[in-house]
């Protein structure tokens, strides 16, 4: 049995995943938590393969490496230099860029920014557990020059759907969606997938939050005064912008930052599982190529012109 990392320190999780063979144990004993079982006969018993945590099924004969259906499918550089991306994404306080993995690990610069693009993915809310108790709901504006402007006209920016709940702690969770526009078509559906119905929600006086009061009872709206009557969602709202600004690359895909965002947010009070969960994630999701992360010619704009469009 591997036991999962609940450290912060670099040099345990050297110790821990410092190998490939390491990492491949970690992956088999994630991926057939209750024994091997064969993708395409469903047979349960299997013989080992040349390849290291490979699995051969004794009735089809069928093989399946550690890596394949997950996000480390057909990854083409060393194991234990992903499990370290993903301690370094994970366990950093404001996240680490492509570029500075490719200086720490060595790797391709295209290698990390693509590794860590799959790993944003795995980063998306499941919208298993929804907001409950005291929650604030406000839009953002997110790039272009006037970030700080309050209103809902949008011109060239994009407009960020904010959703916290709050508890006597602080802010105990947070998720962000990318929205068109301030309608009811786009702010009911985050609703519904974050906020639970007996919610206690505050927004400000904005008519879309209006008609949603008859799902959400419990909806109070009340005048934002500038922002001033949301203080706790207005500093969460800084912290976000000021974190997107510090992004040196392209940050086009926003939804995929948000993410980010807001997985390591969510997860300030239980900073020891944060890896478990990300790796957990990651080998729960199915494989993702660049061309299905990127359309091709972003993906070789985004490295080549590190251009900061929330500077
Ligand atoms: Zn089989």
């Amino acid at each position: 049995m591997i036991e999962m990392f609940t450290g912060q320190s670099i040099y345990d999780f050297q110790a821990q995943f410092g190998t490939d063979q390491k990492c491949i144990d970690a992956l088999v004993q994630l991926k057939w938590p209750n024994g091997f079982r064969c993708r395409n006969c469903d047979y349960k018993q299997y013989c080992k393969t040349k390849k290291y945590g490979a699995r051969r099924c004794c009735s089809c004969g069928k093989v399946e490496s550690a890596t394949a259906h997950s996000l480390f499918h057909k990854i083409k550089f060393p194991l234990h230099k992903a499990f370290m991306m993903l301690y370094l994404i994970s366990t950093t306080k404001r996240g680490i860029s492509a570029a500075d993995l490719h200086r720490k690990l060595g790797l391709n610069e295209r290698t990390c920014l693509l590794f860590k693009r799959k790993a944003m993915e795995a980063m998306a809310s499941q919208q298993i557990y929804k907001m409950t108790g005291e929650v604030e709901v406000d839009e953002t504006f997110v790039g272009g020059k006037d970030q700080n402007s309050i209103g809902r006209s949008k011109g060239t920016k994009k407009l960020v759907v904010i959703g916290l709940e709050r508890s006597n702690k602080g802010i105990t969770r947070a998720y962000a969606r990318q929205i068109e526009n301030a309608g009811v078509k786009q702010l009911k559906p985050f609703f519904e997938d974050h906020i639970s119905n007996e919610a206690k929600i505050k927004t400000d006086g904005w008519r879309s939050y209006k008609s949603l009061k008859k799902k959400y009872k419990n909806l109070s709206q009340s005048k934002s005064n500038k922002g001033k009557n949301f203080d706790v969602l207005h500093r969460f709202i800084m912290g976000l912008k000021s974190w997107l600004r510090g992004i040196h690359s392209s940050v086009r895909d926003l939804q995929a930052y948000l993410n980010e965002y807001v997985f390591r947010f969510n997860r300030h009070l239980s900073k020891g599982n944060i890896f478990n969960i990300l790796l957990k994630r990651m080998v729960n999701f199915p494989p993702r190529t660049y061309k299905q992360i990127f359309n091709v010619a972003e993906f070789n704009q985004q490295v080549q012109h590190k251009k900061n469009p929330f500077g």
